[in-house]
């Protein structure tokens, strides 16, 4: 890898899982990079965002490699899985492996040990600083000037960077921004499903209530749950469903109706105090899909990660598809020796159809997830990589 004779200065906006990552390569470059972070430090403050667990596939392993971090992922916190478990409702099972062929699996691993562990690693470079609690609410990208709002002390400061990358997710505001500029396009989609994320508990003995090697999905066509299983022996789920549907499950009865009705062997491992409790506590939250074009500004702006390409989580690949982004760029800095001018209308050339390709697929695994997964045909294929 070169490092670079001329440092630039990266600002990057979000300290997510992609934007951490990206810290990574610029410094593993000799770049100065200042990640800035709406959220508290993860590290020493809890938070509720997205999903709690995020199923690992070899497009993020492979960046989390090149900087020296799959192992500590994948072998001291990963959980391999193995395959689908399908659960049908009288309760019979049904194994889908996902690479009979190769072995290939997918990992569970937590959203919050994964973005402490890229924190920690991007912090380990002498020329990256972290700034926590700080939004970028403006970005000048012509110049490459920043304003941030300190949202402890509720001052504006500002910044300037040579490249800003923006990785601040889904509402992304250099993704705003850059849309008010000629010739970018931007579509979204809110899709008409939320979710809810529940809980298995620890099983008999201490361990899994369920197969701890697989991903559990309860496909029920207008709607599904799926679990992911966790290092401490519970499982992380979620329910898809329509809004009309979750909209249906007002009271406590109303709801242990319905998982009696659909989902009966999940009712009994939760519990239907904890399931009532966890429903509750939580209000459906919605789910969207992002395409736009191009991701560049000029040589001053780069857009990656959910900012770029949100999608729908039915393929297990937002993330993913984030961190192979970040290798992409690396690949990118390599060839033209950090030239932004080429680097960047390069990324948008070669990552654009490939990504709105992901957003597409993602969507149509939903289908297939909650639906198609139960038909002979589809039992056939083989599926590798994804959900
Ligand atoms: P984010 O994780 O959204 O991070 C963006 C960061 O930017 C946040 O920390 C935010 O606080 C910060 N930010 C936002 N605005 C500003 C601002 N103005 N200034 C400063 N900071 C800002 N993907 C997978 O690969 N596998 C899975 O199994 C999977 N499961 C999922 C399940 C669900 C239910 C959902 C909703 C998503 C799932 N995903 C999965 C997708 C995955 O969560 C995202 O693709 C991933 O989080 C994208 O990372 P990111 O860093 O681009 O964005």
């Amino acid at each position: 890898m070169a490092v670079v004779d001329r440092k630039s200065r990266i600002a990057i906006v979000g300290g997510g899982l992609v934007g951490s990552l990206a810290g990574c390569f610029f410094a593993k470059r000799g770049h100065s990079v200042s990640i800035y972070e709406y959220r508290a430090d993860i590290r020493v403050e809890d938070y509720r965002g997205q999903s709690i667990d995020l199923a690992l596939s070899i497009r993020g392993r492979e960046a989390l490699r090149a900087v020296g971090l799959e192992e500590v992922l994948i072998d001291r916190h990963g959980i391999a899985m193995r395959g689908r478990m399908i659960h049908k409702k009288d309760g019979t099972l049904n194994e889908i492996i996902y690479d009979s062929v190769k072995g290939n699996l997918i990992y569970s691993v937590s959203r919050r040990y994964l973005n402490a562990v890229l924190l920690n690693a991007a912090e380990k470079y002498p020329d990256v600083s972290l700034h926590f609690n700080k939004k970028v609410v403006n970005a000048d990208l012509d110049s490459g000037k920043l304003k941030i709002l300190d949202t402890k002390t509720e001052t504006i400061e500002e910044a300037e960077a040579d490249l800003i990358i923006g990785a601040d997710g889904a509402y992304s505001t250099i993704r705003r921004t850059m849309a008010k500029k000629p010739l970018f396009n931007c579509s979204q989609t809110y899709i008409e499903h939320g979710y809810v994320e529940l809980f298995v508990p620890v099983g008999k003995n201490n361990e899994y209530a369920m197969s701890g090697e697989h991903l559990h999905i309860w496909p029920r066509e207008e709607f599904m749950m799926i679990a992911l299983p966790n290092d401490d022996h519970t499982f992380t789920g979620n329910i898809f469903a329509p809004f009309a549907t979750l909209d249906k499950l007002k009271t406590p009865q109303q709801l242990l109706n319905f998982y009696e009705e659909q989902f009966p062997d999940l009712l009994e491992l939760i519990g239907r105090e904890k399931l009532v409790n966890d429903y509750f506590e939580r209000k459906p939250k919605t789910l969207i899909s992002i395409k736009c074009k191009p991701y560049h500004y000029g040589k001053t702006t780069l857009i990656v990660g959910d900012a770029a390409h949100a999608m729908v989580p039915f393929y297990g690949q937002g993330m993913n598809a984030g961190f192979e982004d970040i290798l992409l760029l690396d690949d990118l800095m390599e060839r033209y020796d950090s030239d932004f001018s080429k680097i960047l209308p390069k990324f948008t050339e070669l990552r654009c159809d490939d990504t709105h390709a992901i957003c597409d697929l993602a969507m149509y695994n939903y289908v297939e997830m909650r639906d198609l997964v139960t038909r002979k045909s589809f039992l056939l294929r083989r599926h590798l990589d994804t959900f």
